[in-house]
């Protein structure tokens, strides 16, 4: 198979997700994650009408950005504070808002430049150490501070499952970021729109739009090219 069927199966499968979920593919965007993927590939992609692309690393991201700049670019990894002027104005969203720091840095830039810096905070809903990301527990403090902000605005979260290769198993994570939206959605806070759950990756996509995802983030299944098994 190549790029175009991959594209064709990971939109089909979307669909049919989404109305497992009462939704639309429409109401899903697809986040093409192009990190290690040659430009070429990724112009393909685009030629073959996908529109946003995703990448982890500040470096990659300016280059593969420069290559295609008609895309949207979405920042999905972590972000070290030094880095921040590359990717403020230049991203469509910041998935990764992962400290309270970073929160601060990324408003200050936002001031300086003038610009809105549209976020998506990063909760670490399975408490893996390694993993980055706000407590579930500090997710309220931060919106309630939102109100102090002048450029950060908070769009909603997102989530990494631990990587185990089953779906099922990233469920109850996914269902528990879901319900953290929902809860939080009862009040209103200045500065935030909590319209968006980043999750769902290659293996889990599905279970992620079941449980709400409206934005999934797909690199492997998109871009690996399977080989055809022959003799
Ligand atoms: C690499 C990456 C993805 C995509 O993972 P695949 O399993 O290749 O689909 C999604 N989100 C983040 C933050 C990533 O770094």
């Amino acid at each position: 198979m190549g790029l175009k069927e991959n594209i064709q199966e990971i939109q089909s499968r979307i669909e049919k997700a989404a109305a497992r979920s009462g939704r639309q593919a429409t109401d899903i965007t697809l986040v093409a994650v192009s990190k290690t993927v040659d430009l070429d590939k990724v112009r393909m992609a685009y030629e073959l009408g996908l529109r946003n692309f995703g990448e982890n690393r500040v470096q990659e991201l300016q280059q593969k950005m420069a290559g295609l700049p008609e895309a949207s670019w979405h920042m999905i990894g972590r972000l070290q504070s030094n880095k921040i002027k590359d990717v403020v104005g230049q991203v469509k969203l910041i998935h990764s808002l992962d400290r309270w720091k970073l929160a601060e840095d990324l408003e200050k830039r936002g001031q300086q430049a003038g610009l809105e810096v549209p976020v998506l905070i990063e909760v670490n809903i399975s408490g893996e150490k390694q993993k980055a990301g706000f407590p579930a527990s500090e997710v309220k403090a931060l919106l309630e501070s939102a109100g102090q902000f002048k450029s950060l605005r908070i769009y909603g979260f997102m989530t990494m499952a631990p990587l185990t290769g089953q779906a099922e198993l990233s469920r109850p994570i996914f269902r528990e970021l879901s319900d953290m939206k929902q809860q939080l959605s009862k009040k209103s806070y200045t500065n935030v729109e909590l319209k968006h759950l980043s999750m769902g990756m290659s293996d889990d996509f599905e279970v992620a739009i079941e449980e709400g995802a409206s934005i999934v983030r797909i690199g492997t299944a998109l871009f690996r090219i399977k080989d055809r098994v022959e003799g």
